[in-house]
């Protein structure tokens, strides 16, 4: 078994160890405002089973940690008067995870509210596209014998194309005149 983290900030919340803001909980979720808080308004949504990163979460908890997350986005519009919401969860420290705690983001957005979350964007070759593509493709697709150009090929070319070869024609060419 993995060792246990010895003081987890979000399972202290969840546990009612470390005070906090706490606007909703459920079974499977807590929602508090975040203490250091983006904009006015920015709240976490925390599992309440821990796991370091989303891809531990079973399926049923992480549609429920996203839904929810989408259900205050509404709230947030209607009771902040936000004009949008950015919804951001980090997986690992290389993506700005603090703690090690899955939990999701929902930063309420209002019109020049300084908040900046944006990237710039990168050339890319049409080799690392098709390479990418492929990566990612074949681990979604069902057909893993055939991993590499055949994935790329099924979904360029269009599907219908040999269905109509098959049948012979017909017409017989040799009697022009006889038309019914
Ligand atoms: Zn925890």
């Amino acid at each position: 078994m993995a060792e246990e983290t010895p003081k987890c900030i979000f399972c202290g919340i969840i546990d009612g160890s470390v005070g906090s803001a706490k606007i909703y909980e459920d079974e499977l979720v807590i929602c508090v405002l975040d203490i250091f808080p983006a904009t006015k308004g920015h709240l976490l949504v925390i599992p309440k089973k821990h796991v370091s990163v989303s891809t531990q979460l079973d399926d049923t908890t992480t549609a429920h940690v996203f839904a929810f997350a989408n259900k205050i986005s509404s709230i947030l519009f209607d009771a902040m008067g936000a004009q949008g919401t950015n919804i951001f969860l980090a997986n690992g420290q290389v993506a700005g995870q603090k703690v090690d705690h899955a939990g999701v983001h929902v930063i309420p957005r209002y019109t020049d509210d300084g908040l900046k979350l944006e990237w710039e964007t990168k050339q890319i070759t049409e080799d690392e596209l098709k390479d990418t593509f492929t990566k990612l493709s074949s681990k979604l697709q069902p057909t893993e014998e055939q991993p590499q150009a055949p994935v790329v090929q099924k979904t360029v070319e269009p599907e219908v194309v040999q269905e109509t070869v098959e049948e012979e024609p017909v017409e017989e060419e040799s009697d022009d005149d006889v038309l019914p």
